[in-house]
């Protein structure tokens, strides 16, 4: 990899050439008639990506904290009720807005690397009548995976809508929107979605736009307001073009490539690849003596992996790795912060990725003066994908 690093942090991630290539293209007018059959193609694959057929595509330009405040600013109303599954960093910064959006929220606690059970969720929904529940698929800060499918159902059972933010979830992690009564879905362009970071993406099912049709209030945020952006993602998709800001239109148009990447493989293949590369992954580090933050194995992600550093290493390691190739991120959720580190492996990431990161691991431990069988990691990997 020569002058090269791998980027295996948990977004931005490890981008296609062909995603790369067509950033790099003349920038078209937005509404050149290319651009509009592009980026109605976009609003298209989205919905299939989400695996929510009658679903409602938006992509504007922001990064993953837009989506989420994009989702809220258009169901919230000052007073609503909202109840978060606490997961982490994430889950608390949904916190935030829904506050600052004028909701009333509460909390199903989880500790660090868990969750609160899916029957304590659904107790606390049948106590006291919520709006909205919000579900942090893929917690970033503890790698810790939500059960959506049984959360969602539990909230469609008392009437209450569900918003996931599957910023590091949506195409890779197993999702459909549609079956599973998800009612708002949304990410971010850089991370399984494979496009470098600028875009805030979101689906929102027919629930979800009545809610904001039945607003008694006016959404407090203008460039969020789903009143501009509906008629302007309606009318790209019916190839034509219509403007409330700026599309963000080299990331859109690379946005249709890789999203046509991600139908070629196929949604189902995508999501068992996720699964068995973060096993291997995980049977890499296991090999080697270390230790995961989720607390139960159920609770892994396949996106992401966060680890504890083993006994007498800390963060030094990673620009240790950093040098031996693989660029690496450390931890996030601030009572554990120093603690441990998290790797990225989403996207395109195939089994040599994986096994050069194993690698590079290995190698900035040793550096680190970890005592380790050499090679172990990798080929614990290794054979585990010959197993499969
Ligand atoms: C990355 C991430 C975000 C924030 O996205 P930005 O693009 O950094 O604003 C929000 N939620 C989750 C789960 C994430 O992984």
């Amino acid at each position: 990899m020569k002058g090269k690093r791998l980027l295996m942090i948990p977004g931005p991630i490890e981008f296609t050439d062909e995603v790369l290539g067509e950033m790099s293209k003349p920038t078209l007018s937005h509404v050149d008639p290319q651009f509009i059959e592009e980026f109605g193609q976009a609003l298209e694959r989205m919905r299939a990506v989400w695996l929510a057929p009658h679903g409602q595509p938006f992509a504007i330009a922001g990064s993953g904290t837009l989506a989420m405040e994009f989702a809220v600013a258009n169901i919230t109303e000052p007073d609503d009720n909202v109840l978060i599954v606490h997961t982490g960093y994430f889950s608390d910064r949904m916190a935030e807005i829904f506050r600052l959006h004028g909701a009333n929220v509460d909390i199903v606690p989880g500790a660090v690397g868990d969750l609160p059970e899916v029957e304590a969720v659904r107790a606390q929904l049948e106590a006291k009548k919520y709006k909205t529940l919000s579900i942090t698929h893929v917690d970033t800060s503890t790698g810790v995976r939500a059960d959506v499918k049984h959360l969602a159902a539990a909230a469609r059972e008392t009437g209450t809508l569900t918003v996931v933010d599957g910023v590091c979830a949506v195409a890779g992690e197993e999702l459909r929107m549609e079956e599973w009564g998800v009612d708002i879905a949304l990410t971010a362009s850089q991370k399984a979605v494979g496009v470098p970071p600028g875009l805030a993406l979101l689906v929102a099912n027919e629930k979800a736009l009545d809610a904001f049709k039945a607003r008694r209030t006016s959404v407090r945020a203008y460039y969020c307001d789903w009143q501009y952006w509906l008629p302007v993602m309606q009318a790209y998709e019916a190839r034509k073009s219509a403007y409330f800001g700026t599309p963000a239109v080299n990331l859109v148009r690379a946005l249709n490539v890789s999203l046509g990447q991600i139908l070629t493989e196929g949604m189902d293949f995508r999501f068992r690849r996720h699964t068995l590369n973060a096993r291997a992954f995980r049977a890499g580090l296991s090999a080697i003596g270390l230790k995961y933050v989720p607390v139960r194995e159920d609770l892994y992600a396949n996106t992401l992996t966060a680890a504890y550093y083993p006994e007498g290493v800390d963060a030094g390691v990673l620009p240790r790795i950093a040098e031996e190739g693989v660029v690496l991120a450390g931890g996030l959720y601030p009572s554990i912060k120093t603690k441990y580190f998290r790797i990225g492996h989403m996207g395109m990431s195939d089994t040599s990725e994986i096994l050069a990161t194993l690698g590079a691991i290995e190698r900035g431990l040793a550096k680190s003066g970890y005592a380790f069988d050499a090679g172990a990691a990798v080929a614990a990997a290794q054979s585990l994908y010959k197993k499969s």
